[in-house]
Order: structure tokens, then sequence, then C-alpha cells
């Protein structure tokens, strides 16, 4: 099993459910306004995030400087999403590291067949592959559907989604995590309200 090389046996699983690559990135730390938990404990399970995702560029490992430039990004896109939902200022700082990155990873798609596969002419593959979550959020967070990037309403959470819906009253960042976290709450509510004393 390839978790326990690392000695990372009890990492915690991805959650690959949210539609917008930038959010599924940010959402690799979830429960943000409760106990936070880091779904990107190791370099190596930013290896195995990037592969998920399908943005391997190449065969180099993420190294911890790696690790904490995907973590500082992370952060970036999620304090600038969340000024988007507010309709505050973004950090100055975040906007530079996100556009940096964007600018720096000198990735192209490329038709295998049938399959989309990225590539890059940078030197520093894991680094592209960055460059590619944050070129995905510069296009959620500006782009023409900026106005549908929300926060997630689930206490604990604060994840960033885009509301896609019709009539745009979604309220969860995914149904299979907070919005069933919501229906067990309100079901627990309604079965203690209803106990007779
Ligand atoms: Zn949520």
């Amino acid at each position: 099993m390839v978790l326990a090389e690392v000695g990372v046996a009890e990492a915690p699983p991805f959650r690959l459910d949210n539609e917008q690559l930038a959010f599924r990135f940010t959402a690799t730390l979830s429960d943000r306004s409760g106990t936070p938990v880091d779904r990107l404990p190791t370099p190596r399970r930013l290896d195995d995030w990037l592969a998920a995702n399908d943005l391997s560029l190449g065969s180099a490992h993420a190294t911890e400087a790696d690790l904490n430039l995907a973590r500082r990004l992370r952060e970036a896109i999620h304090r600038t999403g969340t000024a988007t939902t507010t309709d505050t200022t973004p950090d100055r700082a975040d906007l530079d590291l996100i556009n940096t990155l964007a600018r720096d990873s000198r990735t192209f798609p490329e038709l295998d067949k049938t399959r989309l596969r990225w590539r890059t002419r940078s030197r520093h593959p894991v680094r592209a592959a960055l460059g590619l979550i944050a070129q995905d959020a510069i296009i959620a967070l500006g782009g023409h559907q900026r106005g549908q990037v929300k926060a997630c309403e689930h206490a604990d959470c604060g994840g960033l989604y885009l509301d896609t819906s019709r009539g745009q009253n979604r309220r969860w960042c995914s149904m299979n995590t907070c919005g069933n976290r919501a229906k067990k709450a309100k079901f627990r509510h309604q079965s203690v309200a209803k106990t007779p004393i």
C-alpha cells in the first residue's frame, strides 16, 4: 500500500467531488471554521492529489518546498474566493502569488488520442501543476461566473464552490459531505423535538 510506505497510512482521504478544480484544491484543508483537517500532510500526498486530478506533469516528486508553496497557493485562493463572496477587496500579496504561479507554469493542453493531457515547458513540473490550479482560480474568481462563487453555509466548513444551480440556491459545497451533515443534524433536531418529555 502506497501510503504505508511513507508512514502516513492514516492520511485523510481526498474530497474530489467539487466541480471546480481550484475549489477542489482549497478543499484539501477541510472544516476550516471548525477543526481543520489538512488532507495534504506530506509531499507524497500532494503527488497523489495531483495524480488524482490528472495534473501529473512529469516524473518528479513533490518536495517539502513544493508542499509549502501548494499550501500558500491554497490559502491565497481561499482568501481571495472568500473576499469575492463577501464583496471585499482581495489581498494584493494573494493576487500576486496566484498570478505569478499561473504565468510561470508554462503549461499547454495536448490531445492524446481522445484524452486531454497537460504538458509543461517548466523545469519544475510540480510548480507548473500548481500554476494550472492558479489559472483555474483566476478563471473561476474573475471570469463570467464570478458572481456564482459561494461559501458553504455549514458552520464548520467555509469551503468554496460555484453555484451553477438554476435557482442559484445551492447552500453546500457538496451534498455528500456538508449537505448530508446538515440533513442529519436537522433529522436529529426533529427527533429530539418529537420525543415526549
Ligand atoms: Zn461545506
